[in-house]
């Protein structure tokens, strides 16, 4: 238990920041298990302008974004946020983090990650201040198991949920997920291929999806 971060009992806001390239369905039920899972209030949908440590994206910010509001469009615990995009230079998560603990300060913050994210961690730009800011949600990935440095801070940091109520960052929970093996890496393959991608994203994004990943000179 991380005793220097206890504080009073606030609400729990999720985030859940990606590339997007494109939004899929396992991004979505990633966001719907952890929301039910931890009590959420909401999840804030992040896409990274910039991202760091990955190839630039396919798609550019704006359609990236309009895909993520389209994708969550009609569900109310679920908000796109735009604030990687309106900030120059590539997208930290620190910088991230402490631009939302502005904008929410009667909440607490849990950034929520896939396993094969999680595992990348502490490669991340000023990643050990980050669990000054937030809690941790780490979800279940096929393929992907915890290991080394991100298996020690896992084992040091885990917390249950009241603890993540109760105090203001630095606790990790563990989030045992449906596996649903999709990746956006395997959505624009299947997209350029001229393949089908029905129930791996969701079908108000079948069209534009097509229009845009089709686009060979995007490829
Ligand atoms: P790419 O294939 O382009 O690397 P991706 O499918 O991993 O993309 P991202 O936008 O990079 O998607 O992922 C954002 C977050 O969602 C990361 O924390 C990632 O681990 C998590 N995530 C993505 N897909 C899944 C999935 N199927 N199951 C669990 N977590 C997922």
């Amino acid at each position: 238990m991380v005793e220097s971060h206890r504080t009073e009992p606030k609400p729990l806001l999720g985030i859940l920041g990606g590339t997007f390239d494109p939004i899929h369905l396992g991004h979505l039920r990633l966001a719907e298990e952890a929301r039910e899972a931890l009590g959420l209030e909401r999840v804030l949908f992040i896409p990274a302008a910039a991202p760091p440590h990955r190839p630039q994206p396919a798609l550019p910010a704006l359609v990236r974004l309009e895909l993520v509001q389209a994708a969550i469009g009609g569900n109310p615990y679920f908000v796109a946020d735009q604030r990687e995009l309106d900030r120059a230079g590539t997208s930290y998560t620190i910088d991230t983090v402490q631009s939302i603990h502005a904008s929410f300060p009667a909440h607490h913050l849990v950034l929520i990650l896939g396993m094969d994210a999680f595992n990348g961690l502490t490669q991340w730009h000023r990643w050990d201040e980050l669990l000054d800011w937030v809690h941790l949600a780490v979800a279940t990935r096929p393929g992907a198991t915890v290991a080394g440095a991100a298996a020690q801070l896992l084992s040091d940091r885990q917390i249950n949920i009241t603890q993540m109520q109760q105090q203001s960052a630095g606790g990790i929970v563990s989030l045992e997920m449906t596996r649903l093996d999709i990746s956006a890496t395997a959505v624009r393959a299947k997209l350029h291929a001229g393949h089908s991608v029905r129930y791996l994203v969701p079908e108000n994004l079948l069209n534009p999806l097509v229009a845009h990943y089709s686009d060979p000179i995007r490829r």
